[in-house]
């Protein structure tokens, strides 16, 4: 399919409105991205026409609610290269995806003195479950630490490996900062030492080529509101080896095989991780949403992002004033900063009143800006729909706001 900026932005709604008299400039994409129309039928029509619970129904609107939840977990499985759709699970979040390994993998396989390893640059979901379970087992989290540009050092990494080590759970892309982290690197490592292999992929998965059989991942966790798709819905991915060994995450419906009040025995995968009714309006939407990626494609969709980054450090990098936060040369399309004697919050604000929406603060990630001394920053992120003028207009107003303080 051609690259065309028109039909593209044609296809999400929302985009189409103006703020404060202004035309919308939206650039929040890491936080969550807009819904093209065919994710907002896909939803609308389920509930028209299909709305019915799956699984365990004998009429005909809960077989083809049931055939279309699964097409979407078929749809899933091929996206991000997995061997069975029985290795996909649906959540509610990149959040519950992580917090679901913590309390089946982790009160299994992780014990007293055990180690996990994270990153400096981590979301507060992939470090709050870690240093809970850490809490309750007597284990320790160890952080690799990273250099001033915003990159994993690699050799800090290697030296924290031991045969303690038994999960190292890892940001793939940095929301803060944008730095894409060798991930290939640190699983062979990782697995040279037995240690299990998590991504976070909340920021990689809408950006970057995945497959997880060639990565060698044992989990990757991502949210579909970050990929076009509906908000509530996660996605972990888990090698069936290690999901099998896995006990259930919650208790209830559709994960049981049989249940007595003496002894209950659970369901295959992926049920045994997927307890009460899931989100079936929003799986089913997803698809649609994974369709509309697949038609552009990601490389197409990945060219295009680094060229509007490229273009925004070009264009924000000359104004008087500005700092850049993240310099790694692999990024996705991220452009955090701050201008200059100016707080963070300040800059958004000024910015929302010129039409441009962008995310100012820690971004979830508290240790990182710790780390780097900063109390935030203005984070522009940018997507598929976004263009060159948009661009234009962000320069413009930064460069107007730094000029208050700049002179
Ligand atoms: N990890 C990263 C890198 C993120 O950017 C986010 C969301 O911003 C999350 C995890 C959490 O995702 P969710 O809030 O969809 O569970």
């Amino acid at each position: 399919m051609s690259f065309d900026i028109e039909h593209i932005r044609s296809q999400f709604p929302v985009l189409h409105q103006e703020v404060y008299g202004k035309p919308l400039v939206y650039l929040d994409n890491a936080a969550t991205t807009q819904k093209p129309q065919v994710v907002l039928d896909a939803i609308a029509n389920y509930y028209t026409k299909d709305n019915s619970n799956i699984h365990r129904g004998a009429h005909a609107l809960a077989d083809r609610a049931t055939q279309y939840f699964e097409d979407t977990r078929k749809a899933v499985q091929q996206f991000i290269g997995a061997r069975e759709a029985e290795e996909i699970i649906f959540t509610k979040g990149t959040t519950e995806s992580v917090n679901l390994v913590a309390s089946t993998f982790g009160r299994k396989f992780i014990g007293k003195d055990d180690e996990v390893i994270i990153s400096t640059m981590e979301h507060h979901s992939n470090i709050v479950p870690w240093q809970m379970l850490c809490e309750e087992k007597g284990a320790h989290l160890k952080v690799i630490p990273i250099t001033d540009s915003g990159e994993i050092i690699y050799e800090e990494f290697e030296k924290l490996l031991s045969p303690r080590t038994k999960l190292v759970s890892l940001v793939h892309a940095s929301n803060s900062l944008g730095t894409i982290n060798p991930v290939k690197q640190i699983i062979q490592a990782a697995h040279s030492v037995g240690a299990k292999v998590l991504l976070d992929g909340a920021q990689s998965t809408s950006h970057l080529e995945i497959d997880v059989q060639e990565l060698d991942c044992d989990f990757l966790a991502f949210s579909a509101h970050k990929l076009y798709g509906p908000t509530g819905l996660g996605i972990l991915y888990g090698k069936r080896e290690v999901l099998e060994e896995m006990p259930p995450f919650q208790g209830g419906g559709e994960m049981i095989k049989e249940v007595t009040f003496e002894k209950t025995t659970y369901n295959e995968i992926p049920f045994k991780f997927e307890a009460g009714t899931p989100n079936i309006a929003d799986v089913i939407g997803f698809k649609a949403a994974l369709d509309f990626i697949q038609q552009l494609g990601k490389p197409t969709i990945k060219k295009y992002e680094d060229e509007l980054l490229h273009y925004a450090k070009t264009s924000l990098g000359s104004i008087k004033g500005f700092i850049p936060v993240g310099t790694a040369p692999e990024k996705v399309s991220v452009l955090s900063f701050n201008i200059d004697q100016m707080h963070p919050f300040d800059v958004g604000m000024m910015l929302d009143s010129k039409g441009v929406a962008v995310r100012t603060g820690h971004h979830c990630t508290q240790p990182l800006m710790k780390r780097l001394g900063l109390e935030g920053t203005v984070r522009a992120s940018f997507a598929v729909y976004n263009t060159k003028s948009e661009v234009d207009i962000l320069a413009e107003g930064v460069e107007k706001i730094a000029r208050i303080k700049n002179k």
